[in-house]
């Protein structure tokens, strides 16, 4: 059910790198390394589970309390004309990495968002927008 190999456990044990903007004994939030938007932002928790069925309700309470933290660094550093919250279970729904994670992507007017997990970012921009989340989280929190 649950890949230990799967691509979020690897940053999780820190086997790849990640933009990292947000950390809690609890979750990870990170850049999508092929964003939909500039700021586009995940957050996993830290334990083991494959959705949003598989996690045990207080895990998943402090990984939806972490996602509004984030969403609002988000939300200040990047002033966007509005922002999707967005969760898949399985390949039907869009799921392509096999450890739950909710997806923060910022929406602009007029503006399309880009294709889902479709074109890597230059990892040197993903690292310029995590400072700036990690800069905004810092005056908000
Ligand atoms: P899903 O389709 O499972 O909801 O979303 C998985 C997300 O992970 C996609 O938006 C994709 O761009 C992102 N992603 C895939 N591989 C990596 C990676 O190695 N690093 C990071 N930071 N994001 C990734």
């Amino acid at each position: 059910m649950y890949d230990t190999n799967n691509i979020f456990a690897k940053i999780l044990r820190g086997e790849i790198p990640a933009a990292k903007v947000h950390e809690t004994e609890h979750v990870l939030a990170f850049m999508d390394a092929m964003p939909q938007s500039d700021g586009h932002t995940l957050v996993i928790p830290k334990v083991q589970a494959r959705n949003f069925f598989d996690i045990e309700p207080n895990a998943l309470a402090e990984l939806i309390k972490a996602t509004q933290v984030v969403a609002r660094g988000v939300k200040d550093a990047f002033k966007p004309d509005g922002i999707r919250i967005a969760q898949f279970n399985e390949p039907a729904a869009g799921q392509t990495v096999f450890h739950l994670h909710f997806h923060i992507i910022p929406c602009y007017e007029g503006k399309a968002l880009r294709a889902h997990s479709r074109e890597m970012a230059d990892p040197a921009l993903l690292a310029q927008h995590a400072e700036r989340i990690k800069a905004a989280l810092q005056t908000t929190s």
